[in-house]
């Protein structure tokens, strides 16, 4: 398979996949556990997952370690598990997929503050996310993602890190964006086009946005990004704002939705298109049938 790099450069648009921890919960994830413990213990529901995406049309598709840091597992008394996790995620992905799709090494917030916000120095996020990658690296990943970023530092030292490990695995970084009168900011402050200096400074190939309000806003933030950068984009949305209802969250934006404003991503130049919280293989399915009709492939 060609290197993802060389795709985007060849013009091919790819699809990544949707959520996760949705369909984890439906097999027996209990509000408040880590996703990641199952990759010690249900690694065939990973390959489900994964499996699912893969039929749907993904050709990206991410590893169950979104909180697999250090920093994050040490919340649940796993950090000690950090290799075992990482390793067994990737290995449960590239089992269901083969040659046929990337294997996306997911690396998501520490949920830690750095100075002079929280405890953290630089350095100790940094080496936060070295050993986590150095454990997807090994277990064989395509390329790494570092998503839904709010802090530009922490980002930065993720990136940094990954480079390092492996200066030739292509790092994607994606931050979270809400609207506020100014425009779009991530909690921690940090507008569009602070996001894409800092990212491109620190190494990423392949920057943009995921999580987030919506496929609309992320039209608006897309278009941002393109004025700001030459660099590929990728957008990862949420299915829209979740409403609760009753005991169940519900995700408003349907596939049908969310496919047809993509076109507008496609038209922006975006590179890889995925989905986010409260998406399916559904989504990524009429996704990906709306990007072959209109390359004019038929599949
Ligand atoms: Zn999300």
């Amino acid at each position: 398979m060609k290197n993802i790099l060389e795709r985007i450069q060849n013009g091919d648009v790819l699809v990544a996949d949707g959520a996760m921890g949705t369909i984890l919960m439906e097999h027996g994830l209990k509000p408040g556990d880590p996703p990641e413990s199952f990759n010690l213990t249900h690694t065939e529901i990973l390959k489900k997952i994964a499996s699912l995406y893969l039929k749907a049309g993904a050709e990206i598709i991410q590893t169950n370690t979104f909180g697999g840091s250090p920093l994050k597992l040490a919340m649940y008394s796993l950090d000690d598990k950090t290799e075992e996790i990482n390793k067994n995620a990737v290995l449960a992905v590239n089992e269901a997929i083969g040659e046929h799709a990337y294997v996306s090494g997911s690396c998501g917030p520490s949920g830690r503050l750095l100075k002079p916000y929280g405890d953290v120095e630089e350095e100790e996020m940094y080496n936060n996310f070295e050993r986590q990658i150095k454990a997807l690296i090994k277990g064989g990943i395509d390329i790494i993602c570092v998503e839904t970023m709010t802090d530009l530092t922490e980002a930065t030292q993720a990136i940094k890190a990954a480079k390092t490990v492996s200066s030739s695995t292509p790092v994607m970084a994606t931050m979270t964006f809400d609207p506020t009168p100014k425009g779009f900011y991530t909690i921690m402050g940090i507008s569009i086009e602070q996001a894409v200096k800092g990212l491109e400074n620190a190494g990423a190939d392949i920057i943009g946005s995921n999580c987030g309000n919506g496929i609309e806003n992320m039209v608006k933030i897309a278009r941002e990004f393109r004025a700001y950068s030459t660099l590929p984009l990728i957008i990862q949305s949420n299915a829209g704002l979740p409403e609760i209802k009753g005991n169940k969250t519900i995700y408003p934006e349907t596939p049908e939705f969310m496919a047809e404003k993509a076109k507008e991503l496609v038209s922006i130049g975006v590179s890889i298109i995925g989905g986010c919280c409260g998406t399916t293989p559904e989504h990524i399915r009429v996704l990906c049938e709306m990007l072959n009709r209109r390359m004019g492939k038929n599949k």
